[in-house]
């Protein structure tokens, strides 16, 4: 269930079920010329809300709309914020949850930035470490990238073919005309100021053949495996 929608008493009433909290961590971020900027939120919460379908006892939270990010902080449309937040946000809604009586948590992030990732991930380890409670940890595009129809693609990453096609498949009305090819313009070693010339298109990957069909596959099969881990590990 939602936790924005239900009340204080229905949620009280939750946690004696031991439920598994899952929070989505979101951005707002410039994703090419065609897709809208909340294109890393909608993704993770389908996936959050099919979960929800397919257990009794998940509270899905209010996503978190904001992350870290490099390579595009420039954008327009990118609203970034700072390593430091993103790990107090992260470190703050668990042990906020547990002081409720919630024990058991999937933090499930969007965007993979790698700076984003270990904020979220530090936040994690430190909530495990002083309070025993099971936590997973991970970015739904590293499951995403698994299915066997887009393993291996070389070049696809931000804004490409996969996330074209998820967000294609969750709401189409967002997604422009535009089917663009770009390149990601590796730099090396070399520690930039201007980091969006690595992506002097706005994205990385061919959406030439982007399609709902694949991105309703991707996004099932990102459910399925994320259904697995959690009966593996938290119920
Ligand atoms: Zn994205």
């Amino acid at each position: 269930m939602k936790v924005a929608e239900i009340t204080r008493d229905k949620f009280a009433e939750a946690v004696k079920m031991d439920p598994v909290a899952v929070f989505v961590i979101g951005a707002t971020e410039a994703h090419g010329p065609h897709l809208p900027l909340n294109s890393d939120t909608v993704q993770p919460m389908w996936v959050a809300e099919e979960l929800d379908r397919r257990f009794d006892n998940l509270l899905i939270l209010p996503p978190m709309n904001y992350g870290v990010h490099s390579s595009t902080r420039n954008m327009p449309g990118t609203v970034a914020i700072t390593f430091d937040t993103m790990r107090s946000v992260t470190y703050d809604v668990l042990t906020s949850l547990f002081e409720k009586g919630v024990k058991k948590f999937l933090v499930m992030t969007g965007h993979a930035g790698s700076a984003h990732m270990t904020a979220c991930s530090e936040a994690c380890k430190r909530f495990v470490r002083e309070t025993g409670c099971k936590v997973i940890f991970l970015t739904d595009y590293d499951v995403a990238e698994e299915h066997p129809d887009v393993r291996g693609i070389k070049g696809d990453g931000h804004a490409g073919l996969l996330e074209t096609s998820r967000v294609m498949a969750i709401c189409p009305e967002l997604v422009g005309q535009a089917r663009p090819i770009g390149l990601y313009s590796d730099h090396g070693f070399l520690v930039l100021a201007n980091a969006e010339i690595c992506f002097p298109e706005g994205l990385a990957g061919d959406t030439t053949d982007a399609s709902a069909e694949l991105g309703d596959a991707v996004n099932r099969y990102v459910a399925d495996k994320i259904e697995e881990m959690i009966r593996n590990d938290l119920v």
